[in-house]
């Protein structure tokens, strides 16, 4: 049986479905809400409710909810090869298509791409190949991975061991806790007390470069960063702290990895934010989502020559690079990502989200207008609002009032959908947002922030 009612789709789902990131106490009373078909900027729900989705999704439905090309090109091509591996020497039209196109897009000389189903297993493949690279240099002893406290890299064992989000390692146990070491975030508006932007980004170097003098250069092979931290807070780091953390990493012969998962594919205005918006290029670059606008899984992780001449040499009889998914290179996820691609240029989306983006960033700053918001912060069409319940002390509300959670459930009572992470809300909409869909994006927010504050406070 292939449909279910509404309410047995409810119960299957109550019943039968773990959801990922999820509080059972308040699931097994509530269940989940099913949101059923979706069209542009909006999204339904099996109740009739229409709500604009002012987070793509989860970060990924770029080019908008419906897209009947994106659906066209994967039906196309399941119909003509569903699957086939791409291990060894074997592959196919849209997964060799697809390794060009993102080799003529990425920043710099990066031009190798390796397929994964997302960004975590591609996060994955970049430190498990950085590894090997090392090894194959001669330098095996190049291990350990700097992090930074309040990224987000995902969800596999060690991709979860990267992610420096506190809240998400409670009650789990933690693998390589010598191997990952994490940095402080760069929390411009959490910075020590007296500081400047500039001084603290000369504080977040020094660290770095302490920290390296403490662990030896000799044993650590890489740093990790997203360009904008998105699941920690949406967090942007003080002015030159990516160009000269790259610089750290070349003094220090670590490899730089960029995580693009959210801030590539356009948004922040371009394909990569690494070299266009931050001015250096990475040693490995990691994309997942916005990559096939969310329609399929797809990730990749994309290396310089140097890194990819390093683990294609020969390595005597039998040697084989030996690490791969079933699903690296999969046809239908590359002809998803190669229409999506084809699509951000025709509709020339990232011109849009150059005109939308700092519209949503000045519309945003009228927030502070209310007590409980402490900091509205962002870059083009990724933003965090973080709530506060005394705004001098920059103190948090207390967990249980789980307050962006509240803010989150009343703005979805005015038609608008955001996203509670911690006591910060936030935006990621899709990126063919008009200035109009903005305007109705924050009034309905500010709406909610207002409906709540009194019983808040
Ligand atoms: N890296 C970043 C920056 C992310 O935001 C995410 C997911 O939100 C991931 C990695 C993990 O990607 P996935 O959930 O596709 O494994």
């Amino acid at each position: 049986m292939n449909t279910l009612s509404r309410s047995e789709a409810w119960q299957a789902d109550r019943d039968h479905f773990v959801h990922p990131y999820t509080d059972f106490t308040t699931f097994h009373d509530t269940g989940s809400q099913v949101i059923s078909h979706g069209d542009a900027m909006f999204v339904t729900d099996e109740q009739g409710q229409s709500y604009l989705d002012g987070i793509a999704g989860l970060w990924c439905v770029n080019l908008g909810h419906g897209r009947t090309e994106i659906a066209q090109a994967m039906a196309d091509q399941a119909m003509r090869l569903g699957y086939y591996n791409t291990f060894g020497h074997s592959t196919n039209v849209p997964a060799a298509n697809l390794a060009r196109q993102l080799a003529e897009r990425a920043p710099g000389g990066l031009n190798h791409v390796f397929f994964t189903t997302g960004g975590s297993t591609a996060n994955d493949t970049a430190v498990r190949l950085a590894h090997f690279y090392f090894n194959r240099m001669g330098k095996p002893s190049k291990k350990k991975i700097l992090s930074r406290n309040n990224g987000y890299h995902g969800s596999t064992y060690f991709a979860s061991a990267l992610t420096g989000i506190h809240g998400i390692h409670y009650g789990f146990d933690r693998i390589s806790q010598d191997i990952v070491h994490h940095l402080s975030a760069a929390n411009c508006y959490r910075r020590p007390d007296g500081m400047d932007e500039a001084q603290f980004c000369d504080f977040l170097i020094d660290e770095a470069r302490h920290r390296i003098e403490q662990l030896g250069a000799d044993n650590i092979a890489a740093f990790i960063a997203e360009p904008v931290m998105g699941a920690g807070g949406v967090l942007v780091a003080p002015a030159g702290y990516h160009r000269r953390m790259a610089e750290v990493c070349k003094d220090n012969d670590m490899l730089y990895i960029a995580d693009e998962v959210v801030t590539g594919f356009g948004r922040l205005g371009h394909w990569f934010a690494s070299e266009n918006h931050f001015g250096h290029v990475p040693d490995i670059l990691i994309t997942a989502k916005g990559l096939s606008s969310g329609y399929c899984p797809i990730g990749a992780a994309i290396f310089s020559e140097k890194i990819y001449e390093g683990i294609s040499k020969p390595q005597g009889p039998g040697g084989t690079l030996s690490h791969g998914f079933t699903y690296s290179g999969h046809p239908v996820a590359c002809a998803a990502a190669l229409k999506s691609i084809e699509l951000y240029e025709a509709e020339d989306v990232f011109t849009n989200v150059r005109d939308t983006g700092p519209y949503m960033q000045d519309r945003l700053q009228g927030l502070l207008r209310h007590e409980v918001v402490g900091d509205v912060r962002g870059d083009h069409l990724m933003a965090g609002i973080e709530l506060v319940a005394d705004r001098e002390a920059k103190r948090n509300f207390p967990p249980d009032l789980a307050a962006a959670e509240v803010v989150f459930r009343r703005a979805r009572e005015h038609g608008v959908i955001v996203r509670p992470v911690g006591d910060t809300i936030i935006l990621s909409p899709p990126l063919i947002i008009s200035r109009e869909q903005v305007d109705t994006l924050i009034d309905g927010l500010d709406q909610a922030i207002e409906d709540v504050s009194g019983q808040l406070l």
